[in-house]
């Protein structure tokens, strides 16, 4: 039922496109290119003499109501491909013809119209009855860019506007306010406010810089990681950024992944690449001595950083980079060991999701995918162990069907934020094949070879993606315990600076992150500097608070609070980093 509305939704949309094309055909004679439905809404290309711009956008929304008003039918027309192609010649429909002419070449006979009053154009469909069939406000045109024809920058730049639209002018609106929230709390934005990152031309794109604030709050997030890792009976590793071509032959990247691996780089007359992964050094590790089974559960982290190729046009603040660190891990474990070992991670990544503050999820299971390797009776077991950790975990998941990695099943977590957003998150991956391509053993009870299941972890993901997550979660407030300056203390006059100074010198010694205030600046712009850096705690102190031996209190999120002793203060702040208080 639900996919049935979804689908008559995607008919809206899309006749929304074409009615968007009617508009801008009758405005301006303008000549379309594709104009598809997508999620949320739809766009359309066209080209024109006319330069339309942001401020048109009303306009263009007032016609297309008029053509809704009008209920024109929308009929569809089958015809000869002779036919369509001699209509779009002469309606000068120039990229619609050439779409056309590829389906000739393709050896196709006949092509589908749409036809709705004085507008015609060539498309598969589906559409409503009738342009009366929408609800004129239910719909609104968000954007205007530049788009290749054919997403092709040899190709002619068209113009591309967009859409949104909802079955109802409530949706519309509930819509629009998430949006607009989320554009506030856009972690691009907030890094720079926040001065915690930012992306660097001369350095290069997907690369970000960390700022100290930024720094910092990284390592916040990898103490943390690896004070669990080490009470989970994990340990730590370490491997270079740089490793020789051959081991990413050796372990079949190079042939199923280099799409997403940059160019190798000779030295000495050997090929290295930066490396997109962390698993086969882990893996040489493991085989640098022998193992036995009595070894067995091992489980190697490392926060480690790779390199992946994306494309300059998705590289989208620290979401999508191209160089970012993994909380990575690697277990080995005998067949017998895997099903507990797949609940314990997935147990302990629920665990630290928690502590910052996340509790929904989104689960998929992800099986087989077309390209693969290894034997299905493998796959079948690793399947099937991940099902029973998601139960033993209570989760509710679903199964994306191909959706696997080439070497094996897994999966994947994506955390809700407050917006109800879903970000990639988690992932868990069995590996049957590395094992295999490297000719992974131990010896077990019996005296005899073994090949052990490897099993691919990232708990928080990519460190880079889970901060651009947790800043616009939290609207870049950060919980106490991970804020990079939890506390700045403001002093009234220049009489009060030393008792400032002690307060600073005691939050310090007992590691709160306190800073002291700019002096330069007047009291309520310091108080608006500390707000607008989202600091949890502002202390303010004057006459009063060193004759009571106190400080006067504003939290961030809580608003004034009560003067109190800085002892008692202190105690507080401890307890609530402790308990890692939002
Ligand atoms: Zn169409
Ligand atoms: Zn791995």
């Amino acid at each position: 039922m639900a996919k049935q509305k979804e689908n008559k939704l995607n008919t809206v949309r899309h006749s929304l496109a074409h009615i968007l094309m009617q508009a801008l055909e009758r405005l301006y004679g303008a000549i379309p290119g594709v104009g598809p439905a997508i999620e949320n809404g739809f766009y359309h290309d066209f080209s024109c003499e006319h330069q339309v711009s942001e401020d048109g956008l009303p306009k263009i929304e007032k016609e297309m109501k008029k053509i809704i008003k009008e209920s024109l039918p929308i009929r569809k027309k089958i015809m000869s491909i002779n036919d369509g192609l001699k209509l779009l010649k002469k309606k000068k429909y120039k990229y619609t013809e050439e779409l056309a002419k590829e389906l000739k070449r393709e050896k196709q006979t006949k092509i589908t119209f749409y036809e709705q009053g004085d507008f015609i154009n060539m498309c598969k469909g589906p559409h409503l009855k009738s342009t009366g069939d929408i609800n004129p406000d239910a719909f609104k045109l968000t954007k205007i860019s530049g788009a290749y024809w054919k997403g092709d920058e040899k190709n002619p730049m068209l113009t591309r506007i967009y859409g949104v639209a909802f079955n109802t002018k409530k949706e519309l609106e509930e819509y629009l306010k998430i949006m607009e929230e989320a554009e506030k709390r856009d972690h691009r934005l907030l890094g720079q406010k926040l001065d915690l990152f930012h992306f660097d031309e001369q350095f290069g794109a997907g690369l970000p810089l960390w700022h100290p604030k930024g720094a910092l709050l990284r390592q916040i997030i990898e103490d943390y990681s690896v004070k669990e890792y080490l009470q989970n009976g994990y340990q730590l590793l370490r491997t270079p950024h740089i490793a020789r071509l051959e081991l990413w032959k050796k372990s079949g990247h190079w042939d199923f992944y280099r799409e997403n691996m940059y160019s190798p780089m000779e030295v000495e007359k050997e090929k290295y690449v930066v490396k997109p992964m962390n698993c086969p050094g882990h893996i040489l590790i493991y085989n640098h001595r022998p193992r036995s089974y009595r070894d067995l559960p091992l489980r190697f982290a490392e926060l480690g950083t790779v390199y992946r190729f994306e494309k300059s046009g998705v590289l989208h603040g620290l979401t999508r980079v191209r160089g970012f660190t993994q909380d990575d891990a690697h277990i080995f474990c005998t067949p017998k060991q895997l099903s507990e070992e797949l609940v314990k991670c997935l147990k302990l990544g629920l665990k630290m999701l928690k502590s910052f503050g996340f509790k929904e999820y989104d689960i998929y299971l992800s099986t087989r995918p077309k390209k693969y390797i290894g034997a299905l009776k493998n796959w079948e077991k690793a399947t099937s162990a991940l099902k029973y950790a998601l139960t033993k975990n209570n989760l509710k998941y679903q199964v994306d069907p191909g959706e696997g990695v080439f070497y094996g099943p897994k999966i994947d977590l994506k955390i809700k934020d407050s917006l109800g957003r879903a970000w990639q998150c988690t992932t868990i991956q069995v590996d049957f094949n590395l094992p295999e391509k490297f000719n992974v053993n131990y010896i077990n009870e019996k005296g005899k070879k073994e090949q052990p299941i490897m099993i691919h972890r990232a708990l928080l993901g990519s460190i880079e993606r889970f901060i651009g997550v947790l800043l616009e979660h939290f609207s870049g407030a950060l919980p106490l315990w991970l804020s990079p300056v939890q506390v700045e203390i403001i002093n009234v006059g220049s009489a009060h600076r030393q008792y400032a100074k002690s307060i600073n010198q005691q939050l310090i010694t007992n590691n709160i992150r306190a800073q002291l205030s700019d002096e330069n600046l007047t009291v309520s712009k310091r108080i608006r500097e500390a707000e607008i850096q989202k600091i949890p705690y502002i202390l303010v102190v004057g006459d009063e608070e060193i004759k009571n031996k106190t400080v006067n209190v504003r939290h961030y999120r809580r608003g004034q609070e009560n003067e109190i002793k800085v002892k008692k203060l202190i105690e507080k702040i401890l307890r609530e980093i402790k308990e890692r208080v939002v």
